[in-house]
């Protein structure tokens, strides 16, 4: 008997010594390196596929799959009414550098010489960013105990002349840097970030998608980034939407400064803010002075709504075991219905002292446009709230409201083909892809790449008067898997 308890009590200690001294082992990164290896016109090699569908092949620890492309282009835009293409993808798991730098094609001497593009780059910085402490710090909080992180590599098409407008858009809207809907799978792109001279950028933006997967706040609008499925940090979106980016951007804030200053210098009553119309999608015609919003519209954008999490975060600073404060009140109301005044009522619970400052920061962040109603149901009744309401005359901001986001929220509940789960990303160069979608010309470039990579291609036709916007017009040769 006395044998069997100390059996008993030497496993429960390893047991406990094991789980003390690796508590990361709860929590991995895999990551899967995937080359965009040729781009197709899906109707001359799988026209079966839907969008968005797959039809793959295991080869070895490889996946290859035909993968149709979702880019559905606005209606706002020139490429509208462009046939789909398709992209043959190959796919392997790299579990540390060496096997990317391989899988990639890469050596470290050329990555030392500049040879290396700039999407690739991130890719690799992506890779490196996962040890950081700013990940490793957030996988405490993870509640799922893997997360899967695809490298998408298109470098042979990102910023290739011989490439149409059309495929580099798709390529951009397909692999999107998002956070899928799961919490367990984040899709970062060389497409993305081709033009990045400044990898912060990819590291940045690694860090708002690892954030995202972090947060259980469900969207409660349909439609909640518009029409075109797209979010721009100047666009009024819906309000659960506002909120979770705002936690991700609040988070690349606390970690890069650039981030920060950009997010803060426009988060100001000049900058104009843009509506998405709700009947054509892609048309941002709509503008507003943030002056004239309302808190309510304020609410629902990224940009002013990072910006007050950092102000708060300014304010409070850290607790005396160096948490961030907003972080863990964030962390309390993580939920499925968490909402910003949620967060905000938890940050005053936890920081009673506080509250009149707390309450300024709201107010001063959403350009003193808080009715007092608002205020007493987005803070919650308090005898210091009512001192604020009048210390600052609240009530002379007049008693009506707006309605404005009703409105929205009304258009927006309209029926909607969006896939939630393809919600795609925040677009930190906004204006550069706007000026990408004006530029676009309708005409039809060459669209497989003039790599010598791509040797099972074979472009049928060059571009002619008769074959523009007719799509995209490749041979697959017989010996291709998926090949007919
Ligand atoms: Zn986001």
């Amino acid at each position: 008997m006395k044998r069997l308890n100390v059996l008993f009590i030497s496993l429960a200690l390893l047991f406990v010594f094991t789980f003390m001294a690796n508590p990361a082992s709860a929590f991995e990164f895999n990551f899967y390196y995937q080359e965009i290896e040729e781009v197709y016109d899906p109707a001359s090699t799988a026209p079966w596929l839907g969008l968005g569908q797959t039809v793959s092949n295991w080869f070895g620890n490889e996946k290859v799959e035909i993968k149709k492309s979702e880019y559905v282009p606005t209606d706002s835009s020139p490429d509208k009414g462009h046939a789909q293409i398709a992209y043959k993808i190959r796919t392997r798991k790299v579990t540390c550098l060496a096997e990317l730098y391989n899988a990639m094609g890469v050596t470290q001497e050329q990555i030392n010489k500049g040879e290396v593009s700039n999407g690739q780059l991130a890719l690799i910085d992506t890779f490196k960013e996962a040890q950081s402490k700013a990940i490793q710090d957030r996988t405490e909080h993870a509640f799922k105990n893997k997360c899967d992180v695809y490298l998408t590599d298109s470098s042979d098409y990102d910023t290739n002349p011989n490439v149409s407008d059309y495929v580099k858009n798709a390529l951009k809207k397909d692999f999107w840097p998002c956070s899928s809907g799961d919490k367990k799978r984040i899709q970062m792109s060389s497409r993305f970030f081709c033009g990045d001279a400044d990898t912060d950028h990819a590291v940045s933006t690694f860090v708002h998608e690892y954030s995202h997967s972090l947060d259980k706040t469900e969207y409660q609008e349909k439609n909640h980034y518009g029409l075109d499925n797209t979010h721009y940090y100047d666009e009024i979106i819906s309000k659960s939407a506002a909120f979770k980016e705002s936690w991700a951007e609040y988070n690349e804030m606390i970690e890069f400064d650039s981030t920060r200053d950009s997010y803060l210098s426009r988060a100001t009553a000049n900058t104009m803010l843009s509506i998405e119309s709700t009947s054509k999608s892609g048309d941002y015609s709509n503008k507003i002075k943030a002056s004239d919003a309302t808190a309510e519209q304020l609410m629902c954008n990224e940009m002013f709504m990072c910006s007050m999490l950092y102000k708060l975060h300014e304010l409070l600073g850290e607790d005396a075991n160096g948490k961030d404060i907003v972080s863990n009140a964030f962390y309390e109301t993580n939920g499925k219905n968490n909402s910003m005044s949620n967060l905000i009522k938890q940050i005053i619970k936890d920081n009673p002292s506080k509250i009149a400052d707390i309450i300024k920061v709201v107010d001063d962040a959403t350009l003193n446009k808080m009715k007092s109603d608002y205020m007493r149901e987005f803070f919650g009744d308090s005898q210091e709230l009512e001192n604020y309401i009048t210390n600052n005359n609240v009530d002379a901001r007049g008693s009506e409201t707006t309605g404005s986001v009703g409105e929205n929220a009304a258009r927006r509940a309209k029926p909607s083909s969006e896939n939630d789960t393809q919600a795609t990303d925040t677009l930190k160069k906004t204006s550069i892809f706007k000026r990408i979608a004006d530029k676009i010309k309708s005409t039809l470039k060459i669209t497989s790449s003039s790599s010598s990579k791509l040797p099972t291609l074979k472009k049928l036709s060059d571009e002619t008067e008769n074959n523009k916007g007719k799509g995209v017009v490749i041979e697959v040769e017989s010996d291709d898997p998926f090949g007919e």
